[in-house]
């Protein structure tokens, strides 16, 4: 057994579940875990089908991009998830999809505003666009560390995706499934050309602050275990 072997299997059976439900296609998407206290994570590989995936797959890089383990090359988003990481000490996992309500969403760039309160109190405040930017280029990564820093933990990608976060590798998972259920509700909504209604605002501020409580403590832990 290696060190870093609990985070790999978590990062297999996390993308198969997903995979299963449906929001993972093919060999699209990508996922990480933050291994505590290192500088480091757990990513899957580039362009490798997920039900064939196993944890030996999986690779261990630290935020500079060097390789502790694995033998197969890493997603091409690693430069993305290792900004993250470094921006948004709460986030222990990332969760990077193309589902398809979210996808769609991005195409007539609409944001999803408060609309429900378990999305205002797991995905923040509303679910933002970041501008289209071509997969794997270092401009992806800058432009993305400067839209999460709102705390935020689901956003919508251009003409791509989904971006989604977790304290852990679990509550990531079923980020992503609120956030399909609120974009798809979103654009049935739309369809009608009815007046959409928002949660109330006291509600949803409600919401986020129990979410940045969260948060709060999450990276406070983070901060004691790294022994900063
Ligand atoms: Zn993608």
């Amino acid at each position: 057994m290696g060190n870093y072997d609990a985070f790999k299997k978590q990062v297999v059976d996390t993308a198969q579940d997903l995979t299963r439900k449906g929001y993972l296609m093919a060999t699209g998407g990508n996922l990480s875990v933050r291994i505590p206290g290192q500088n480091a994570f757990a990513i899957t590989p580039s362009d490798y089908d997920y039900f064939k995936m196993t944890p030996d797959d999986v690779c261990v890089l630290d935020f500079d991009l060097k390789r502790l383990e694995g033998r197969l090359k890493p997603s091409v988003e690693s430069a993305m998830h290792a900004a993250v990481y470094q921006v948004r000490a709460d986030v222990n996992a990332i969760v990077h999809t193309h589902q398809v309500y979210a996808s769609a969403l991005t195409l007539i760039q609409a944001p999803i505003p408060a609309l429900f309160d378990e999305q205002t109190r797991f995905l923040g405040r509303s679910v933002e666009i970041i501008p289209y930017v071509p997969s794997g280029t270092g401009l992806l990564k800058n432009t993305v560390a400067k839209h999460i820093r709102n705390h935020n933990n689901a956003f919508m990608m251009q003409n791509h995706g989904a971006l989604v976060f977790g304290t852990d590798m679990e509550r990531a998972a079923h980020n992503v499934e609120i956030l399909e259920k609120c974009s798809l509700a979103y654009l049935l909504a739309i369809c009608s050309e009815r007046k959409v209604s928002k949660v109330p605002l006291a509600v949803r501020e409600i919401a986020f602050a129990k979410l940045r409580k969260d948060q709060e403590r999450v990276a406070k832990n983070a901060l004691e275990a790294s022994g900063e």
